[in-house]
Formats: C-alpha cells, sequence, structure tokens
C-alpha cells in the first residue's frame, strides 16, 4: 500500500485507535488478521451501516494489505465475499 493510499483513507497507522469510518474497518481488519470476515459482520462489529461497509472494503480489497474474494467468513460461516488483513498474516 503505497503512502498516498494512507492518506486517501485518513488512516492512523496505530490501529483501533481511529474514529472515522475507515479507520474503524481497517483497525477491526487488522485485528483479525488473517480471518476473512464478512461485510456483514464488520457492519456489525464496527456499528457502520453496511452500504459503508461495501464500499470501504471495497477499495481496501484492491490494496496490496487486503484482499477481498469470495470465502468463508471467520464469524458468521456464511459463504459470500470476505475481506482479510494480510498486512500482519
Ligand atoms: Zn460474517
Amino acid at each position: 500500500m503505497s503512502d498516498q493510499s494512507f492518506q486517501t483513507f485518513s488512516l492512523s497507522r496505530r490501529t483501533g485507535t481511529g474514529t472515522t469510518y475507515a479507520e474503524r474497518v481497517y483497525g477491526f481488519l487488522v485485528e483479525h488478521t488473517p480471518q476473512p470476515i464478512c461485510d456483514d459482520c464488520i457492519a456489525k462489529a464496527t456499528n457502520i451501516a453496511r452500504e459503508n461497509i461495501n464500499q470501504l472494503t471495497s477499495i481496501l480489497g484492491l490494496t496490496r494489505d487486503f484482499g477481498k474474494a469470495e470465502g468463508t467468513c471467520a464469524i458468521c460461516k456464511g459463504n459470500k465475499r470476505v475481506t482479510r488483513s494480510q498486512r500482519y498474516a
């Protein structure tokens, strides 16, 4: 992930301390590295609307640190599109 991408998300490099939607989603996914998690479970855990989660995980999925693909969610065990952090795996 380039520094420019970081600025786009306004992310803090200290995960779990952010207050923006992007920071909360990012921190949640990094905390759960390398488990794949679906948008629904991310929405519930971060208390953010699912539409916003979908947008954020779609962007994160384009970066080198995250992947978005069909898979089994580590939390609800559903087969759907999941996002996982590869950053600290
Ligand atoms: Zn799930």
